[in-house]
């Protein structure tokens, strides 16, 4: 039987460990052909990298008869993601879905937090969200125009209930997280004409990202399974979900949700002098919704 994403092409970043690992090992077992990027990074995106952990995964994919290849571009290079898409399309002919799923974590609290911890994680993040996705659009503009046919291509971009909601000690990550979230409603809006949809996932699972979080109870360790996260990163690859774009999905082993977006709370008539604005702010703190918590529900 075919698979659901039999033949087309699919990039994972950061695919050789964690969550993605598991979605090149589910993207190749519905039959896509998998490229495996990972520059092999510690943690906090420090060290020297190495392409190991994505050989291992393309080893893995190849010993069950799929098709995979490894690059070990740094998707916050311009030039380096740029040569992952040409990859991409030189080794199998074509390009059909971008995961960008690559990311570092350095938490901290904002009054320690230095320089460099603040540009590593929104370098690694945000500009390696948009230099692949750029490439990738630019590469799915030209086909458009040259056949005149809707591509049907698929981009899934990786956010996090840290970014969306917000968590104390993640200011960096939270706001690169955010700043995805946002990247993806508009970057749908933008490449809908050409057939590619935008999506996020913001997903939970039991990582090296995540180990030290909280104590690893087996409760946790079965419901942190990525494979709790990767089916809905498969469906979005596939041809199937051609209609659904600039979605923020919430996927692990307890949850499986669209999380909303910002809309508009309760308004008042605008005013010209500060001195009035008291009581009309404390009106509309009173009728307007709160912020959620880390668990997408209203904070007490
Ligand atoms: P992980 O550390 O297990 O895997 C991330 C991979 O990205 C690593 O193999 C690393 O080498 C690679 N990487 C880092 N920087 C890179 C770069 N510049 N270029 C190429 N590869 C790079 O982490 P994970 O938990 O699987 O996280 C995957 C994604 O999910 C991240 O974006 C993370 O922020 C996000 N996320 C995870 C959780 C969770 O619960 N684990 C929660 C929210 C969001």
């Amino acid at each position: 039987m075919a698979g659901l994403c039999e033949g087309r092409v699919v990039i994972v970043t950061g695919g050789g460990r964690g969550i993605g690992r598991e979605y090149c090992l589910m993207l190749a077992e519905e039959g896509a052909k998998v490229v495996v990027n990972d520059l092999g990074n510690t943690r906090d995106g420090s060290g020297d990298g190495s392409l190991g952990p994505a050989e291992e995964v393309v080893a893995e994919i190849k010993a069950k008869g799929g098709e995979a290849v490894a690059n070990g571009a740094d998707v916050s290079d311009w030039a380096q993601a740029k040569g992952m898409i040409d990859q991409a399309v030189a080794t199998f002919g074509r390009l059909d879905a971008l995961i960008n799923n690559a990311g570092i974590l350095r938490d901290r609290m904002l009054v320690n937090m230095t320089e460099a911890e603040w540009d590593a994680v929104i370098k690694v993040h945000l500009k390696g969200t948009f230099a692949p996705t750029h490439h990738a659009a630019n590469y799915w503009r030209d086909l458009n125009k040259a056949t005149g046919e809707q591509v049907n291509a698929r981009i899934i971009n990786t956010s996090s209930v840290s970014g969306i909601y917000g968590n104390i000690g993640q200011t960096n990550y939270g706001a690169a997280k955010q700043g995805i979230a946002a990247f993806t409603i508009i970057a749908s809006r933008e490449l809908r004409r050409y057939g590619v949809t935008v999506n996020a996932i913001a997903p939970g699972a039991l990582t090296r990202l995540t180990e030290d979080l909280r104590e690893v109870t087996e409760e946790r360790k079965a419901s942190g399974d990525p494979k709790w996260v990767a089916p809905i990163a498969v469906w979005l690859c596939s041809a199937e979900s051609k209609d659904v774009s600039g979605r923020m999905f919430e996927a692990s082993g307890t949850v499986l949700g669209i999380a909303e977006g910002w809309h508009r709370g309760p308004t008042a008539t605008p005013v010209k002098d500060p001195n009035l604005m008291g009581p009309i702010v404390a009106e509309l703190v009173a009728k307007a919704r709160l912020n959620a918590g880390m668990d997408g529900k209203d904070l007490d």
